[in-house]
């Protein structure tokens, strides 16, 4: 049989594969603790559920339009307005079945066979899958452990090149927790704006932050034009199994990503936008209660995790992982992270699963009760302690 040679230069997302090979574990009997996929372990809230069930009685089981309801496109634009601080309106919305489709049709929509794209790297490993998907070239730009895992501006500025169409950004972090600065923002839309380059924020974490103010770089003068905001229901509603994301644009590229969405999935479904309407304007209480839950985790993890001998974990100041550095076990990040799930079934994922510059590091998903992280814990400290012990 002979396949599209485009298939050769498609990537994957480990945590789907490692989820998988977990489950297979847990079907033989053996006890797993889950640290590896993105996912909150909270129950979408119940104002959620009721108005998709109300929605289904109400006859929203048909097509609607590719982009979105237009008056949920205006709940988006809305609430966009008033985090952000810009002024979008909602033809600049498109309403998508989760936000990685975002990601998938603005490549397709912007980037040339040859053009060049800038991603973060460690990241998410989906990004540099399409870009090469799409015949580009994928251009790292490391994010490091002694900046912060913020990224650095004068190196984003030495990868720029006149082939430079796109580049992409994402704060808070997955898989580091990384938060970019005010002033990071300012000098990235700086950069933008003088080099005639679009950006990708994947703003997917931006209501999980944790000491800092959540900061788009779309507040910049310039910025927002050439930008596309990525964010959706997944992370901050627990709503992953939902498939509900977002983009917000500039209108042209709006109904190219549009076209886009009719070719593929011809629109989001039906109650499940109206289920995120009234998740966005309803009581916010459980979702800041999630927020404030995923807080004790990441204090617990990280304490624990820099108490381990051969571990030193930086505090993540968004999302919902932790990143160690284990380059102290001796190991590599993969060998380690096939250890911990094969013989103590700790399932979590190495560093390079989210590129080159991951190794040295994993990345522990701390969306699990405080009882199964102190668990992990212990395990791994064991499991390290005989790594070093016959190192
Ligand atoms: N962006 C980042 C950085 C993510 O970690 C994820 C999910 O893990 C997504 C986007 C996409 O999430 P979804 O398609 O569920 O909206």
């Amino acid at each position: 049989m002979r396949y599209a040679q485009r298939m050769k230069r498609l990537g994957t997302e480990s945590a789907f594969e490692v989820l998988a090979r977990a489950r297979g574990l847990e079907a033989q009997g053996r006890e797993v603790i889950h640290l590896e996929i993105g996912e909150p372990d909270f129950n979408t809230p119940g104002y959620i559920c009721e108005a998709a069930i109300k929605a289904i009685r109400d006859g929203y089981t048909h097509y609607n339009p590719s982009a979105g309801y237009p008056d949920i496109r205006k709940i988006i634009s809305e609430e966009i307005n008033r985090t952000r601080g810009i002024k979008s309106n909602p033809n600049q919305v498109v309403i998508t079945p989760g936000g990685k489709p975002i990601m998938f049709f603005i490549i397709l929509a912007l980037v040339d066979e040859g053009d060049e794209v800038i991603y973060p790297n460690p990241g998410f490993p989906i990004y540099e899958s399409v870009i090469k998907f799409v015949g580009a070239k994928a251009v790292p730009l490391p994010l490091r452990e002694v900046n912060d895992f913020r990224l650095d501006v004068k190196e984003l500025k030495s990868l720029i090149t006149p082939k430079t169409k796109l580049m992409i950004i994402n704060s808070p972090q997955n898989p580091t927790g990384g938060v970019l600065t005010h002033e990071d923002l300012r000098e990235i839309a700086k950069l933008a704006v003088e080099k005639d380059i679009w950006i990708l924020s994947d703003e997917i974490y931006a209501r999980i932050i944790y000491e800092a103010r959540f900061e788009s770089v779309t507040q910049f003068p310039g910025a927002f034009e050439r930008t596309i905001i990525l964010d959706g229901m997944s992370k901050a509603y627990a709503m992953t199994g939902w498939r509900l994301g977002y983009g917000v644009m500039e209108e042209t590229l709006a109904t190219h990503v549009s076209r886009l969405a009719t070719n593929s999935v011809s629109c989001t479904a039906s109650y499940a936008q109206i289920a995120m309407g009234a998740a966005i304007t309803g009581p916010q209480d459980e979702s800041n209660k999630m927020v404030a839950e995923f807080k004790k985790r990441r204090d617990v993890i990280v304490g624990g995790l820099n108490k381990i001998d051969g571990i030193s974990c930086k505090k993540p100041l968004g999302a919902f992982y932790a990143f160690p550095n284990i380059t102290g076990t001796g190991w590599k990040s993969k060998k380690l992270a096939d250890y911990l799930l094969d013989e103590f079934g700790i399932a979590a994922l190495s560093g390079t699963a989210f590129g080159d510059f991951g190794e040295g590091y994993m990345r522990f998903s701390y969306a699990n009760s405080i009882e199964n992280i102190n668990k992990a814990l212990s395990t791994i400290e064991s499991a390290v302690a005989k790594i070093r012990q016959y190192a």
